[in-house]
């Protein structure tokens, strides 16, 4: 069914490195990642923004309106002038990238984001404004399975989708660090915590544990919560090198199912375009 053999194409605009220089989850990343992606041949799609009623579906009135009048700075996340309007172009490169199984290279990203900004007893947003994975699943509406990658455990987007059937939220990341969520597993949501710098081996024989017990004949779409953070020495280190993401990637291509991607966190734009090509070319290798 739906054979994925095209080569992946990247969601992206020049829009998305107009804010925040300054700030850890900076452009820069972005603007390096996409000119390693240009150089290899990759090809891009625009995004649109996302619709408001696609981001009501997941979050609520009163935040998405906090958001639009910058009304939700905090320790992490500023409220940069027209965050909105940033983050749901965000947000629709990932439906753009669900409805042609692309990879949004967007900021800012997405998964810390809960219904109401700050989730799980979070302390801060972490540089997230809207879920746009969540976003894309939701504007989806099929059965999906989650899969974060991202180093951090995705709090919002567990938050967002705990007890829904239709989904299942699927997280390997680095434990303790930011949020101190995701040490246990609860109904739909299967979290698999690692110790810092834990290395390539580890990582892939807990993602094939991890794969294992979820029946994927459940699911008609895998979406991808693609942080690169887990590289290693970056912010969430997992002590991966590139070969992992190739190893990651083929995992995901196994699966067989139609998948979009959407990035998250991954702060060495040089690392991020190399570990994207990686992921992508382990996913097509399939
Ligand atoms: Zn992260």
């Amino acid at each position: 069914m739906d054979a994925q053999i095209m080569k992946t194409r990247i969601v992206f605009t020049e829009k998305c490195l107009a804010y925040g220089s300054w700030h850890t989850e900076g452009p820069e990343r972005v603007r390096k990642a996409h000119e390693i992606l240009k150089e290899k041949g990759y090809e891009f799609l625009t995004p649109e923004p996302a619709s408001e009623e696609a981001i009501l579906r997941v979050h609520d009135h009163e935040y998405v309106w906090m958001v639009k009048k910058g009304l939700v700075e905090d320790g992490d996340t500023p409220a940069y002038d027209n965050i909105y309007e940033h983050a749901r172009l965000s947000a629709g490169a990932a439906i753009l990238a669900g409805k042609v199984k692309g990879f949004s290279l967007m900021r800012p990203p997405g998964h810390h984001a809960g219904r109401n900004g700050a989730a799980l007893g979070a302390a801060t947003r972490g540089f997230c404004y809207l879920n746009n994975v969540a976003i894309a699943v939701n504007h989806l509406n099929k059965p999906t399975l989650i899969l974060d990658i991202d180093g951090h455990h995705g709090n919002g987007t567990q938050e967002i989708f705990s007890g829904n059937e239709k989904v299942m939220y699927v997280s390997l990341h680095r434990h303790p660090n930011y949020p101190g969520t995701g040490v246990v597993s609860e109904a739909n949501c299967l979290n698999f915590p690692l110790p810092p710098d834990c290395g390539n081996d580890t990582y892939l024989k807990t993602l094939d544990k991890a794969l294992k017990t979820v029946d994927i004949n459940r699911f008609e779409v895998v979406a991808v919560s693609a942080g690169f953070d887990t590289h290693a020495g970056d912010l969430a280190s997992l002590g991966l090198t590139e070969k992992a993401y190739v190893g990651i990637g083929k995992r995901i291509g196994a699966l067989k199912k139609p998948t979009f991607f959407a990035l998250e966190g991954g702060y060495s734009g040089e690392s991020v375009g190399k570990d994207i090509d990686s992921l992508l070319q382990g996913f097509e290798s399939r």
